[in-house]
């Protein structure tokens, strides 16, 4: 168990108004954001989903982004989901909103998970996410397959690419992806939805942008032997403008729109 998880009961539902009007405003300005990003780029309106970075978020302050308009959320943690799946469903299932759908839209809500995920929880998180955005190697993209074939289901995925070169950073190597991406695609119980990377950690506009835009190069040559690949998940609070000018069509935003985490 993380140690934060003690500390912050994840299941609450009930928040103050003042903290929900808070993640409200959050959501709208990343909304804004969002479509002025689209506009400088010639991109039309809505081609970019906001998904919301919900770890350390408790179920009451997931709701409010939820009932703000946000309809595609992303834990990092397989224990989180955990935390939050029966509570979200059914504050969920109170407002006609189902938990299902990749991307998400009116009456359902996509839940992705974007953080590492160890073979042993598969099972755990499989129940309740649709995606799985960090898949970086063939062996865990057969593992998922596996137990999702088992379920009678299958699993959406992105292939996760290291595009900064950062140590620190999951993702398959750059070179390696357009072999993994053609095995991954080829098993059955998943579904090769796209590619995913997290942008490098510099103040650099044009290295910022060069991996963005590399990954989007990768994922046009993909699409026309994996015609399901068409997602990039690329581009966070600090980067997400430039990953919109780079085509991204899907933004992964945490502190803009909950506040700075109390834990990491
Ligand atoms: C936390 C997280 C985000 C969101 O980060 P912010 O900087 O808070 O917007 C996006 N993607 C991944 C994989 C994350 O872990």
């Amino acid at each position: 168990m993380t140690a934060y998880m003690d500390h912050k009961d994840l299941s609450n539902r009930t928040i103050d108004d003042a903290r929900a009007s808070q993640i409200a405003d959050g959501v709208h300005s990343v909304q804004e954001q969002i479509a002025q990003a689209e506009a400088a780029a010639g991109r039309p309106a809505g081609s970019v989903h906001l998904l919301a970075a919900t770890k350390t978020r408790d179920v009451g302050e997931i709701m409010a982004a939820i009932d703000a308009g946000i309809r595609l959320i992303g834990e990092n943690r397989p224990q989180e989901v955990e935390a939050k799946a029966d509570g979200l469903r059914e504050e969920c299932a109170a407002r006609g909103i189902d938990i299902a759908g990749s991307l998400g839209d009116g009456a359902h809500l996509g839940f992705h998970l974007i953080g590492q995920l160890q073979a042993n929880k598969i099972n755990k998180v499989l129940g309740v996410v649709d995606t799985i955005e960090s898949v970086d190697s063939l062996k865990l993209a057969q593992r998922i397959a596996t137990r999702a074939a088992a379920r009678g289901i299958t699993a959406g995925v992105l292939l996760e690419v290291n595009e900064s070169g950062e140590e620190s950073k999951s993702g398959c190597e750059p070179a390696e992806a357009a072999e993994l991406a053609a095995q991954i695609a080829d098993l059955d119980g998943v579904r090769l939805d796209g590619l995913m990377t997290i942008g490098a950690h510099v103040d650099d506009e044009a290295v910022i942008r060069r991996g963005f835009a590399h990954l989007r190069g990768l994922r046009d040559e993909l699409q026309s032997s994996i015609p399901t690949c068409t997602q990039l998940s690329m581009g966070m609070t600090h980067d997400l403008a430039y990953a919109v000018a780079e085509g991204s069509t899907i933004v992964r935003v945490g502190t803009a729109i909950f506040g700075p985490r109390a834990f990491i």
